[in-house]
């Protein structure tokens, strides 16, 4: 056991300055705690600021009960969290220090200036107000309960705490100082951690064809499941092709469903189900007479270069028209229009995914108040614990409603 010379005294300790952790941080000092943030990294909010290529997909629009649905199979366990400081609890934090909240067409919600180092500036600012010391470069590398509190061993000091809230993130993006280290922290103090793995990660393509079309998007359309030739399930959404394969919302979101090996079926034509894409690509095809194939094509919605490409792939010549396309070249664009297949390579890996499916075990964690089943006065907010939500806002969401209602029992004020 460690000895305790010279420590630090908080009545809290935040492990990880995130944005659980800030949040967590500000709504104690404001409640008169004295709070102490511990962050490894020279300067916090690393990953926050990179969240939404740098302009900080913060939230969702809708009703906050919309939400639940987002979080695979934990949406009761984040219920709780995401009542007590809602979608529009967020807006208004914002709106009230100055920074206004604009909530696009598709709902994500994204600061006006689309900027996430406007969203880490008033976190930072609220923190400065409310007193609570930011020790930066100060990762911590243990945590060991003591009577009445935690006892916490970092590189240059130790600290000691009434309640010890952890907040170190996940695993992926460990550039950002999100290493997963908390893991081994929970770990320590007797929680279960479930196996991690990356979610929300890109896919990877065998033999895939279009790297030379990355950067292409496509809007809402469907995307189809299918293992050893059986079809698992299919999703709409937004698909963008990569150098190695499929990214994208449509893609991102069932990734923690996608297994090394699956197929990818992607049908292109916007909104239509693939079924019914076939059938109008056939007819158009069928009934088209002296109009050239790459019309028909162009006319579904398919951009010009990738209708180049696939009509390369049937081996139709650019100027062939519909009365001269042959059967099994029509056959073979409609499945590639409707259905094109993508082998799954391998998913990205924690380097380049965004948030860790896995964590803390929910099992010996209060939802209704972020504690320790097995501590009094510890805590687990954020990506460490078994969340993982859609792309589109909901995992920061639930690091800032998880922080705050840490916050909330820390002070009494549930
Ligand atoms: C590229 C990318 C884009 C994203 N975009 C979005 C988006 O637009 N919308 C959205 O909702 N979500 C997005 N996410 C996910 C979102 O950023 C995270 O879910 C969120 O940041 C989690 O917050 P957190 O506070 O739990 O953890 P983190 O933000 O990961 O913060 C944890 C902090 O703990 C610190 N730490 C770790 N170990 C130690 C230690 N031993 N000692 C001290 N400190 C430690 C880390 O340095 C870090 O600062 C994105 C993620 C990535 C990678």
């Amino acid at each position: 056991m460690h000895m305790e010379g010279e420590v630090n005294r908080y009545e809290v300790i935040v492990v990880g300055g995130g944005p659980s952790g800030l949040f967590c941080a500000i709504f104690c000092a404001a409640a008169g705690k004295k709070v102490a943030v511990l962050e490894k990294m020279p300067s916090c909010g690393r990953k926050l600021l990179i969240s939404g290529s740098g302009q900080c997909n913060i939230t969702h629009g809708g009703d906050i009960s919309s939400f639940l649905s987002h979080y695979g199979e934990h949406g009761k366990f984040v219920k709780p969290a995401l009542m007590q400081f809602s979608n529009q609890d967020i807006i208004a934090f914002f709106l009230d220090r100055g920074l206004g909240m604009i909530t696009e067409p598709g709902g994500k919600v994204f600061p006006v200036t689309r900027r996430s180092s406007d969203v880490l500036e008033i976190l930072l600012a609220e923190c400065d107000r409310h007193g609570v010391d930011i020790h930066c470069s100060e990762p911590v590398l243990g945590v060991e309960t003591r009577t009445g509190g935690f006892f916490v061993m970092c590189g240059k000091e130790d600290y000691h705490a009434d309640s010890l809230v952890i907040a170190t993130g996940g695993a992926t993006y460990p550039v950002t100082g999100s290493s997963g280290d908390g893991y081994s922290m929970a770990g320590s103090l007797g929680h279960p951690v479930t196996g991690i793995a990356p979610a929300l990660a890109a896919v990877l393509v065998k033999d895939y064809p279009f790297a030379d079309l990355a950067g292409m998007s496509f809007e809402n359309i469907f995307i189809t499941l299918s293992r050893q030739g059986k079809k698992v399930s299919q999703h709409r959404g937004d698909l963008l092709f990569t150098h190695t394969g499929l990214s994208g919302p449509g893609v991102l979101d069932i990734s923690r469903y996608i297994l090394q090996g699956d197929i990818l079926k992607v049908s292109f034509i916007p909104f239509q189900e693939p079924e019914s894409a076939r059938k109008t690509a056939n007819e158009l095809l069928l009934q088209g007479k002296g109009v050239l194939v790459s019309t028909v094509l162009k006319g579904l919605s398919l951009p010009e270069r990738l209708v180049k490409r696939l009509l390369g792939q049937a081996g139709v010549v650019s100027g062939a028209t519909c009365a001269h396309l042959p059967k099994s070249a029509r056959n073979s664009l409609v499945v590639m229009i409707c259905g094109y297949p993508f082998q799954v390579r391998a998913l990205g890996g924690f380097d380049q995914a965004m948030v860790t499916g896995g964590g803390v075990d929910l099992g010996e964690v209060n939802p209704r108040t972020m504690e320790s089943r097995l501590h009094r006065g510890l805590y687990f907010i954020g990506e460490i614990l078994d969340i993982d939500g859609d792309s589109g806002g909901y995992n920061l969401q639930f690091a800032c409603s998880s922080g705050v209602l840490a916050a909330k029992s820390i002070t009494g004020e549930e």
